[in-house]
């Protein structure tokens, strides 16, 4: 007998950790922008696994570029070099702006590399005291989940019971150039952000502060590290969300939809003088660079190379746009959107972000809650205006109970 949904949640719960509380659905199947339960019903997945399926799932490209690479090499690691990695960081560095590209695995993992290289450039380039680097990162943020970077969350869930924790950081609020120039000083490696705080809720910072995070780095003498893992790769309507400022960091964290929702693939992505304070030995990855991952990872980079994704974020974004300024007063408080990436603030009394969540599940469609009453809406690149409109008119059902 084939087990349901019913079945399939029951039997996780004595053998998985519950560091989840997943929405009642159990996905067997997907396509595109839909997903598929084990019973067969549909839904029109609005989360695309937190942007890393920006390109919908199983891309026909991806998909091929993948099976290709089965049948011919999976893994040599980086004890041996592999014919897929030149072009994969070759082409990565050209659609970024930046030179060179180290290649991670996960997104948390990409975060860890770049504060190892941030510090190692302060020592060794900047002349910082040994063991004495700072760097400066802000409130509310998400970088992910080792010990290392929930020592710098403000987020007390992530962290308790978690500790001791790594020093070295000094936390200043998001969207505050003053506050950030009182907190840079001669020990500080770098400044670390997300140019638009996803799992905060998408928030956007004023326009002019990631110009200025830019022009006080430079002229601080510190480097700029974006962590692009959430709003990077075509997510808000242009390749980099640092794009809508026209600014280049020193330093890039890529991760998510790098992998095309394959295989996770996350890379550091720096200035030559910045990675190069990296020698054999003193940093690496068993998986990193694999050759199924450097295939995934650059026939994504083929995808974003056309602009087609990045065009229908920012077009099909105005769509989303207009469809939650219609619900601001009808259940919607507040929201704030950048190309396919919104944070919906709902009215408390309607409910929480999650009976939200669950009362959208049983209209079909999939999203997450951050965190209170906000709720996330990230779709596949690919969805259409159509789809989205059923999105939004689903949301407005649920909203009006
Ligand atoms: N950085 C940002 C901005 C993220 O949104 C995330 C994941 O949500 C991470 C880092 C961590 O990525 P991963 O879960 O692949 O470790």
């Amino acid at each position: 007998r084939t087990r349901t949904s019913a079945d399939l949640i029951r039997a996780e719960e004595p053998v998985l950790a519950h560091n989840y509380h997943p929405l009642p659905v159990v996905v067997a199947r997907a396509e595109g922008t839909w997903v598929e339960d084990v019973e067969g019903r549909r839904y029109l997945d609005m989360l695309a696994g937190y942007s890393a399926l920006n390109f919908g799932h199983r891309h026909p490209a991806l998909i091929e570029a993948a099976h290709q690479q089965l049948d011919r090499l999976t893994l040599t690691s980086r004890a041996f070099h592999h014919d897929r990695l030149a072009e994969f960081a070759q082409r990565l560095a050209a659609l970024t702006g930046l030179d060179m590209v180290l290649p991670m695995n996960t997104g948390a993992e990409a975060v860890e590399s770049g504060i190892k290289v941030a510090r190692k450039w302060a020592y060794e380039v900047k002349g910082v005291p040994a063991d004495r680097a700072t760097i400066v990162v802000a409130a509310e943020n998400f970088h992910g989940r080792t010990t290392t970077i929930v020592s710098f969350s403000t987020d007390e869930t992530a962290r308790a019971g978690f500790g001791p924790f790594t020093p070295g950081f000094r936390i200043v609020p998001y969207n505050d150039l003053a506050a950030l120039e009182a907190a840079v000083d001669e020990t500080t490696a770098a400044v670390l952000i997300e140019p638009i705080q996803g799992e905060a809720g998408v928030v956007i910072p004023d326009d002019g502060y990631l110009a200025g995070v830019r022009e006080l780095t430079r002229r601080r003498g510190c480097l700029f590290i974006a962590d692009e893992i959430q709003s990077g790769l075509g997510r808000t309507g242009r390749t980099l969300a640092v794009e809508h400022e026209g600014v280049v960091p020193d330093m890039l964290l890529l991760g998510k939809a790098l992998g095309g929702g394959i295989v996770p693939v996350s890379a550091v992505v720096a200035r030559r003088d910045v990675l190069a304070v990296l020698g054999p030995g003193s940093h690496g990855s068993t998986f990193g660079g694999n050759p199924l991952a450097a295939a995934v990872g650059t026939a994504v980079v083929s995808l974003l190379e056309t602009g087609e994704f990045q065009a229908r974020a920012a077009t099909l974004g105005g769509v989303l746009r207009d469809g939650l300024t219609g619900l601001v007063g009808r259940g919607v408080v507040a929201f704030r959107a950048r190309g396919l990436w919104a944070g919906v603030d709902v009215d408390p009394a309607v409910g929480t972000g999650r009976e939200i969540g669950e009362r959208l599940l049983a209209e079909g469609v999939l999203v997450k809650d951050t965190h209170g009453s906000t709720i996330r809406l990230a779709p596949p690149l690919t969805i259409t205006e159509e789809e989205l409109g059923t999105a939004l008119g689903a949301l407005g059902r649920v909203l009006e109970g």
